[in-house]
């Protein structure tokens, strides 16, 4: 008998693709599903309702839960937030040297890193398009600071290039770019371009190209100040006995395109992660301190969610208090 075939949600394949792909993949794949856009944020909501004194139950104390229970406490509410884990900030959250951590299969962790040192395990970057979340970490002291987002001298990696040696990410880009501006430049010169781009426009291009490809005076990517001046050099220029430069080996076009490694590159440069990107200093768990110093008192935390019943009167949910096993129920008006 033929199994049903089930149609798949757009959450199933964005699922798929942060699995195969990771989260900025599955980020890209968003943007380009119109599911993540910038915010339109033009500062706090303006909440007049006629519903003051009303009751409002929030489930999960992450940075949407606290920013509504900040919101509608102050427009007048009675706000009580349900949290699952001992913590608020939900996926906004920082680990530091020492932390230890259990995870819901019981595996515990701890963070061996050196003082000062952390990691983001969900989200770390807040990219300048996210007015709302800047707003609020300006009027919570959040501390910001730039978040560095390319870094020239890290290394990308295939493990079946280059013997599975580390290429240097400024090497890559380098000689990518050069590569290409060398072979446009000689399509203009073939005139293989000639249909598109008028003879004056087809200086300016070779003149652009040279810049951005770092070629030489003949529009080739060599070995030479040109190309080394970008992508670094054997023996750097200045000081010492022999102040003699030695210029450095670009990788060949071949081998740099069956590499791979240029996919590498470039891969930040969609409009939502362009810089100037922040991260709150000290990491994202920032954030969820903030929240916490003005909405904690209002957060329950260790307690699981379990049920929702909504009905004329209200809503009533049924929640369970993770350290002692109780079975609890909370009510309101209404419920987020
Ligand atoms: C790996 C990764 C990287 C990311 N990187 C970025 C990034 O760099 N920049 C960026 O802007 N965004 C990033 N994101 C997205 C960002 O993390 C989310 O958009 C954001 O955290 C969502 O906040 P939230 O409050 O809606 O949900 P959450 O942070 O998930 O909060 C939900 C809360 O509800 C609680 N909860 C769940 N179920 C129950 C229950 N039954 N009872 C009680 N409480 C419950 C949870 O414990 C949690 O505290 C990333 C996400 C991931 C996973």
């Amino acid at each position: 008998m033929n199994e049903p075939i089930m149609p798949m949600t757009k959450r199933d394949l964005l699922s798929m693709i942060g699995t195969a792909a990771g989260a900025s993949a599955m980020y890209m794949a968003m943007s380009s599903m119109d599911q993540a856009k910038a915010s339109d944020f033009k500062g706090p909501p303006k909440l007049e309702g006629d519903n003051k004194g009303a009751s409002v139950l929030i489930l999960g104390a992450g940075v949407a839960g606290m920013t509504a229970a900040l919101e509608l406490s102050r427009a007048g509410y009675k706000v009580q937030v349900l949290e699952y884990n001992d913590r608020v900030g939900g996926r906004s959250w920082t680990l530091q040297g020492g932390d230890t951590y259990t995870e819901l299969g019981g595996a515990t962790q701890t963070c061996r890193f050196a003082p000062g040192n952390y990691i983001n395990p969900g989200p770390w970057r807040i990219p300048w398009h996210h007015h709302g979340l800047i707003h609020y970490c300006h009027e919570l002291g959040v501390a910001l600071e730039p978040f560095m987002q390319v870094n020239y001298n890290a290394y990308v990696h295939n493990t079946k290039a280059f013997g599975g040696k580390p290429q240097r990410y400024r090497h890559i880009q380098a000689d990518f770019y050069g590569h290409v501006g060398e072979l446009l430049a000689r399509s203009v010169n073939a005139g293989a371009l000639a249909q598109t781009v008028s003879k004056e426009d087809g200086e300016i291009l070779l003149e652009a190209l040279r810049s951005w490809g770092a070629l030489d005076r003949n529009m080739r990517y060599v070995k030479g100040a040109a190309s080394s001046g970008r992508r670094g050099y054997d023996k750097e220029p200045g000081g010492g006995l022999s102040a003699v430069p030695e210029p450095s080996d670009p990788i060949d076009v071949q081998t740099l395109l069956r590499s791979g490694l240029w996919r590498s590159i470039g891969g930040n440069l969609q409009w939502d992660h362009l810089s100037t990107i922040f991260q709150p200093v000290g990491g994202m768990g920032q954030v969820a301190k903030g929240f916490e110093r003005a909405v904690g008192h209002m957060v329950r935390k260790n307690s699981k969610v379990t049920a929702i019943h909504q009905d004329e009167k209200g809503v009533i949910v049924t929640y369970k208090d993770t350290k002692s096993g109780a079975v609890m129920k909370a009510a309101a008006d209404y419920c987020l």
